[in-house]
């Protein structure tokens, strides 16, 4: 794995873009499951084509820079478009909605209603951290136990994902 400044890791997801390279990251917190550091953040990019990894580390929480990562990875106003709110999607959509997905939003509503530390993740179907190969799963630690949950997908669930992350800047 190679370890490279915060600019030359979002020069880097802009230029895959670009090339229209597929591709995603990873904010990697201390508390992490997924956390091969312990005392320090990680954000990850995976090129999918090549499986190379590319990650900078930081002795804060990257807040802003996880913010600028999600925008390069999703689109710009991922976190605040409108066609992810709930008043847009069908009733096909709605009975095909996640089980697990509606007890992860549960649990983070509770989390931010406590005050209690908590991330999540979405994996990709070919990520290094996914239990479930092949499928989306979108990962909800909660960092007070160290409890994970997980909801997998056959689509990208770029919809709940936005749900979710809407909470978690928020906080
Ligand atoms: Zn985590
Ligand atoms: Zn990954």
């Amino acid at each position: 794995m190679k370890h490279i400044s915060f600019a030359a890791l979002a020069d880097k997801a802009a230029e895959l873009n670009q090339a229209g390279e597929k591709w995603h990251f990873h904010m990697i917190g201390r508390a992490c499951i997924f956390s091969r550091l312990k005392n320090e953040y990680e954000i990850i990019i995976e090129i999918e084509s090549t499986g190379e990894e590319l990650a900078c580390r930081f002795s804060e929480k990257p807040l802003s820079e996880t913010r600028r990562m999600a925008e390069l990875c999703y689109g710009p106003g991922f976190l605040n478009n409108e066609e992810n709110s709930d008043d847009t999607i069908t009733t096909d959509q709605k009975a095909d909605q996640n089980e697990a997905f509606g007890t992860i939003m549960d649990r983070a509503r509770a989390s931010c209603a406590a005050g209690t530390a908590w991330h999540n993740h979405h994996l990709f179907p070919g990520c290094i951290f996914n239990p479930q190969r092949g499928k989306h799963s979108i990962v909800f630690e909660d960092e007070s136990n160290g409890e994970a949950l997980y909801a997998y997908y056959d689509h990208d669930p770029v919809k709940d994902l936005a749900k979710l992350e809407a909470l978690f800047f928020a906080k």
